[in-house]
């Protein structure tokens, strides 16, 4: 990136996305000054050859911009005031995805960027429209807050398309962002910690589609149903879209099926009814602004509908690992809060349901409206006896302990029961980090149990 060719820029913030930027600012032709908190990150920069300059002791003097790399304030006291007294100082803030689209402006406007953001919904939306690009013979990148950062993707080309998800941060240091389609899915009290009030974190999210050329906006919140409104007084193109929800204008899904309403008529286009990932009202909405986008870019309805069916899902958020008879084996490790838990028990009507871990704020006490669900609780990890405690009187519990155990009991237990389908779901409502470094993990040691018993089942058989 040449935005800031031949000046001085800091960037503070080393992590895979850090270093990335570094790299490609310096390729540019910046002369860029690298920092971190973590000594060993400086270090390591230093022998890649980088140079560096302690952002505790600089004086700014000579220095065009600061770059901040993704999430920094988040996990790193220091630049908060790094930050005040560079912006003082008169440096411009920004981040990797401002200089993606600056670099996009330069070298390749005509190349479609699709970008999305939201509370929730963002990484399977994203992933969701890649799918389907890639699919129908679309050269495709996807990246940004999920997988690849945005400056290690492939050059712009006329034909290639982008799909990148925007987290409200990296938004915030993207001054100028302004995607061909920009897609807002919702907005729940989240991240307040960062971005101070709702208005103040809606306000950022609204940026991403006020720059767009086209705007796909979720109306099933109060504030986000606002946005797409102001959009609109703005004569801006605007697509709404919800889930579960008829809408007299825009695409929505209902009843297993996505739906265009235009001119005061409602045209089912794609079918939602058994596509395993795409399971629940949640997922309405997410295929929905998928649909949006992919008709934004003038795809036929039909094609769309087709490439729907062969989404494999994103890992770990209500991914079926595996079938057996009347048995599905869910993994929803990324649940790691009672409200994600609950998309998951929402999902299944019959659920023998593994929980439990580091628990939040309020446990799974608000869950209560999914005890007829559940079978049974196989309850894991430091907040078993809690939720045993929670569920007494309400739900059969064991305390497991394990991962490993609870399948093995699950697995008997369900073997017995005679209804048509039956959801064997991890989904914790609890952080992993009591027994499993993180999510990623706790959801792969799940398959790998999963796949173990299946094997030996089918062997014994
Ligand atoms: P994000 O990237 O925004 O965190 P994900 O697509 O990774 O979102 O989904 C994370 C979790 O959020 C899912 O497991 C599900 O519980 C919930 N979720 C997904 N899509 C939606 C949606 N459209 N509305 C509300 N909750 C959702």
């Amino acid at each position: 990136v040449t935005t800031f060719q031949n000046q001085r820029v800091a960037l503070f913030g080393l992590g895979g996305s850090g270093l990335s930027t570094a790299k490609a600012l310096a390729a540019g032709g910046a002369d860029v000054r690298v920092w971190d908190d973590a000594p060993n990150r400086v270090a390591a920069a230093r022998e890649a050859g980088l140079a560096t300059v302690d952002l505790a002791k600089a004086d700014w003097f000579g220095f065009a911009a600061l770059v901040l790399a993704p999430g920094v304030p988040l996990t790193h006291p220091v630049p908060h005031w790094t930050v005040d007294k560079a912006r003082d100082a008169g440096l411009e803030i920004l981040g990797d995805v401002e200089l993606f689209f600056r670099e996009h402006r330069r070298v390749c406007p005509e190349s479609p960027v699709i970008a999305i953001t939201g509370t929730n919904g963002k990484s399977t939306t994203t992933a969701l429209i890649a799918h389907l690009l890639k699919d129908l013979g679309f050269d495709t990148q996807m990246g940004g807050n999920i997988g690849v950062p945005v400056l290690d993707l492939e050059p712009f080309a006329p034909a290639r398309h982008y799909v990148i998800e925007c987290s409200s941060y990296q938004i915030d240091l993207a001054a100028s962002i302004d995607p061909t389609i920009g897609i807002h899915m919702n907005l729940s009290p989240d991240h307040l910690d960062r971005h101070g009030t709702m208005e103040n974190y809606a306000a950022i999210k609204e940026r991403l589609v006020a720059g767009a050329k086209a705007a796909i906006v979720g109306v099933d919140d109060r504030l986000s149903s606002a946005i797409a409104d102001r959009l609109e007084l703005a004569s801006k193109p605007v697509c709404r879209i919800a889930g579960e929800r008829e809408l007299p204008d825009g695409v929505y899904a209902k009843d297993g099926q996505i739906f265009e309403a235009y001119d005061g008529t409602q045209h089912p286009v794609a079918k939602l009814a058994g596509i395993d990932s795409l399971r629940g009202d949640h997922n309405g909405q997410n295929a929905a602004a998928a649909f949006a986008a992919l008709r934004a870019l003038n795809v036929a309805p039909d094609r769309i509908a087709g490439a729907l069916k062969t989404f494999p899902g994103l890992n770990h958020r209500m991914q079926v690992i595996a079938r057996s008879g009347r048995l599905m084996f869910i993994n929803d490790s990324k649940a790691t809060n009672a409200d994600a838990a609950a998309r998951a028990l929402a999902s299944f009507e019959r659920i023998y349901w593994i929980a439990g871990g580091r628990a939040k704020e309020g446990g799974i006490a608000a869950l209560d409206e999914y005890w007829p669900r559940i079978a049974k609780a196989y309850l894991i990890g430091e907040a078993a006896e809690t939720f045993a405690q929670t569920l007494e009187g309400h739900v059969p519990a064991v305390l497991s302990g394990t991962l490993d155990l609870a399948i093995q009991q699950a697995v008997a237990d369900a073997k017995a029961d005679s209804a048509d389908e039956i959801a064997i779901l991890l989904s914790p409502a609890c952080a992993s980090f009591d027994q499993y470094p993180n999510f990623e993990l706790r959801g792969a040691a799940f398959a790998d149990a999963v796949h173990r018993i299946l094997d030996k089942t089918t062997s014994q058989e």
